[in-house]
């Protein structure tokens, strides 16, 4: 395992320089710690380094470890960012907090149907494919509208901004070009009415470009964890 306290500072300390670069406090920019294919105990230690936000992408290697970790449950925010099947969205909706990965209005009236009534509504982020991204998923920019606007409408669910997993680049200023049109994008919901707060973007190789262009929060999980292997 990485020295998880000396892992966390590091990624803590590129956000405070892009926001300070940005002219933003760096307390607007969470840092969501992706933990995939890492055991219970990497969690365990994050989360006494003073992480508490997780991502997560499988949804049975996640159920695992939410179970192993219930003694934390309070003070840990579970995060669904991968690709989700219709048939796997009920546990999700029973057990995380948050859902990034929204890529069709479909799951997101399964989730709020299976959103149990004792819990808070489920944040949830609309994925879009900026550009031709890298993963396929996504609702395109010229739909994101009205699929914004019928998700925000559902019970049980509160749609908190938006989410981009876009093409990797080698520069900062091409690594900025679809953060920006997804910040856009964000913006002129906003301006047509949704209550938004958050833009999903921003991985371990582009954080910066993702601070500048006004990420809320940043999905990070080879910058803390380590490189992943994914042969079992
Ligand atoms: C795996 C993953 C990340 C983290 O990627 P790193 O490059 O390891 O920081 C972020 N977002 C999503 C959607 C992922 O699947």
């Amino acid at each position: 395992m990485p020295d998880l306290d000396h892992s966390l500072a590091a990624v803590q300390q590129r956000i405070a320089l892009a926001a300070q670069l940005a002219s933003r406090d760096p307390r607007s920019v969470t840092l969501l710690a992706v933990s995939k294919t890492f055991p219970a105990e990497d969690v365990r230690a994050a989360h006494a380094a003073g992480q508490h936000a997780f991502g997560e992408n499988y949804v049975q290697e996640a159920l695992t470890k939410i179970e192993t970790l219930a003694d934390l449950r309070a003070s840990l925010e579970w995060h669904f960012i991968g690709p989700l099947q219709s048939n796997k969205s009920r546990p999700v909706a029973e057990n995380f907090d948050w859902v990034h990965s929204v890529d069709r209005l479909k799951i997101a009236q399964r989730l709020a149907e299976q959103r149990p009534a004792h819990l808070p509504p489920l944040n949830v982020c609309l994925q879009v494919n900026v550009s031709g991204e890298a993963s396929k998923a996504g609702v395109s920019p010229a739909e994101a509208a009205e699929v914004a606007h019928a998700i925000a409408a559902l019970p049980q669910l509160r749609l908190r901004g938006l989410m981009s997993i876009p093409e990797p680049a080698e520069t900062i200023d091409a690594q900025r070009v679809p953060h920006r049109q997804l910040r856009e994008l964000f913006e002129q919901l906003r301006a047509d009415g949704l209550e938004l707060d958050t833009l999903s973007m921003g991985m371990s190789s582009d954080l910066e470009a993702a601070v500048l262009e006004g990420a809320t929060i940043v999905r990070v999980g080879t910058a803390i964890f380590g490189a992943r292997d994914y042969s079992h």
